[in-house]
């Protein structure tokens, strides 16, 4: 879906929804600014390259923005109803009024969208300013990004829309990386808060300060300074001949709450069986170490039992692997991470027992078919693995991919280019 095709379809899902200038083209043109204008927003999907289940371990991840977006057409109103359609949910709308908004008050696709302009308005009372400058609105969304796939949608659906509220609002947060960092910290309340779903923020950050051909490194240390956080990685495919390949699997989002809050907690106990705030520390004194391997073994002999100490090991050696791959991407040799890739997948698999049969029959029919490397990617148990190809290769590893499933008896999957690609913005 081209920016404009995602533009012209939002336009028209509102204009059927709620009608408008859209109805009639020559209305449109004639519509004065600031009277019942739409405009379009889009923010992407993202894929992490690497640094899987690190972000609670206040460890290092590294998101990529995709070509895929979501698009809202918003038009400002003068009271605080908020009106939602969607392409993706036809035939129902989502409506509440804003001071209606708060944790545990509101449900559905549309809280995820209203929490944002709830949590932009909790940013201006924090800040001393007018929480009315957010004002209700009419919008409307389509989307390339596939929901469900891992490759966060959620995040693209409230990135769209805290470009959209901020522009209308005249906050200007966009229009730096400080105030991406604050839209991004509120697009994560609404979906903690609001949407009730518990995620890191590795989702939001990567669609508001990811940047075309870059890799985003995020440092998820809590109390970092948000600018702090995130640095750019030179990370052109086109011009190394490379493609990372994503495979959706499209098998059921499995990501059980009870395994990822088990391990999560597995980690947390570690952590203080240690004596250390996280085990990014114990990565950092790794990382620092003349003797890595030695220094992980005196941690892991301190654990209470093996599924601990496996628990610890994916965790301190995916922080290590962030590092190399980086390093790697910083001397210009995006062909050379594949082996990295390989390795987290392993980990992931093995130490960390997140993987799937979708996922591992993905990953093994990619590389058997040429891949540099190829892994899991977002939480696990389902969602997408990715693959890094030579460009001409593309083909003849979608579908080796495409015939393992059948091989296997698994559904078929989906497939998608994840170019690095460009944050939120406006699009009209
Ligand atoms: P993902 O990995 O895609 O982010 P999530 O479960 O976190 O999966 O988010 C998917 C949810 O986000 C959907 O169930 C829906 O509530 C909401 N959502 C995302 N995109 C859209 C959209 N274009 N229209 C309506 N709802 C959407
Ligand atoms: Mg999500």
């Amino acid at each position: 879906m081209s920016d404009d095709e995602g533009a012209a379809r939002a336009r028209a899902v509102l204009a059927a929804a709620f009608g408008g200038p859209d109805d009639d083209p020559a209305a449109d043109a004639a519509a004065a600014p600031g009277e019942d204008d739409v405009r379009v927003w889009a923010a992407p999907g993202r894929v992490n390259l690497i640094g899987e289940h690190t972000d609670y371990n206040a460890g290092l991840c590294l998101p990529i923005a995709l070509p895929h977006r979501t698009y809202v057409a918003l038009r400002p109103r003068t009271d605080s109803l908020v009106r939602l359609a969607s392409a993706q949910a036809p035939g129902e709308t989502w409506t509440a009024r804003l001071e209606d908004v708060a944790p545990g008050e509101v449900a559905g696709w549309g809280s995820y969208v209203a929490g944002v302009a709830w949590a932009l308005r909790e940013h201006l009372v924090a800040q001393g300013a007018d929480p009315a400058s957010i004002t209700g609105f009419d919008a409307a969304v389509d989307s390339s990004v596939p929901f469900g796939a891992g490759l966060s949608s959620s995040a693209a659906l409230e990135c769209s829309v805290a470009v959209a509220l901020d522009d209308v609002a005249g906050l200007g947060l966009s229009a730096s990386d400080a105030g991406r960092a604050v839209l991004a910290a509120a697009s994560v309340r609404a979906e903690n808060e609001i949407a009730g779903a518990p995620t890191g923020g590795m989702d939001q950050s990567a669609a508001l300060r990811a940047r075309a051909g870059h890799a985003l490194l995020l440092d998820c240390r809590p109390g970092l300074d948000p600018v702090e956080s995130a640095e750019q990685v030179p990370f052109d495919l086109d011009a190394a001949g490379l493609a990372l390949l994503v495979v959706d699997t499209r098998a059921e989002h499995r990501l059980v709450d009870g395994q990822y809050a088990a391990r999560r907690a597995t980690c947390e106990d570690a952590a203080r069986t240690l004596g250390l705030a996280s085990l990014r520390d114990l990565a950092d004194a790794v990382d620092a170490s003349d003797d890595p391997a030695g220094t992980l073994a005196v941690s892991l002999d301190k654990l209470p039992d093996d599924v601990a100490r496996r628990r610890v090991r994916h965790v301190v050696t995916e922080i290590g692997r962030v590092r190399e791959l980086v390093a790697l991407l910083r001397e210009g040799r995006p062909d050379a991470v594949g082996p990295l890739m390989n390795a987290s997948h392993a980990s992931l698999r093995d130490d960390y027992e997140v993987s799937s049969v979708e996922l591992d029959v993905a990953v093994d029919a990619a590389r058997v078919a040429g891949a540099l490397g190829a892994r899991m990617t977002g939480g696990g148990f389902g969602g997408s693995a990715i693959a890094l190809v030579r460009a001409d290769q593309v083909e003849t590893v979608a579908d080796a991919v495409r015939a393992a499933f059948e091989r296997e008896g698994l559904g078929a999957p989906g497939f998608l280019l994840a170019t690095p690609s460009a944050p939120a913005e406006r699009v009209v």
